[in-house]
C-alpha cells in the first residue's frame, strides 16, 4: 500500500474542496447538470472553480468571506 500523502491536494492540483463538491455531487445525482443545487464555500473560489460550478449550471454560489479578506481577486481557493 502506497503511504498516504501529506497534502493529497499537492499531487492533485484540481483537488480544490469546491471542485471535490461538484464531483461528488455530480457522482450522488449521476449527472454533471446540477441545476437547481448551489454550492457552499467558506472563501471565494478560484476561476477553475468558479468556472466549473458556471458549467454545471450551479445557480449561486455562497461563499464565508469577500474579496477585501483575501486581497487579489480570482485567486480564492
Ligand atoms: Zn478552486
Amino acid at each position: 500500500m502506497p503511504p498516504t500523502p501529506k497534502n493529497p491536494g499537492a499531487e492533485m492540483p484540481t483537488a480544490h474542496a469546491e471542485m471535490e463538491a461538484l464531483r461528488d455531487a455530480g457522482r450522488t445525482l449521476r449527472t454533471h447538470d446540477l441545476s437547481g443545487c448551489v454550492l457552499y464555500t467558506t472563501s471565494l473560489p478560484c476561476r477553475m472553480c468558479e468556472t466549473a460550478a458556471y458549467w454545471d449550471n450551479i445557480e449561486r454560489v455562497y461563499t464565508g468571506s469577500d474579496v477585501t479578506d483575501r486581497g487579489k481577486p480570482g485567486y480564492g481557493c
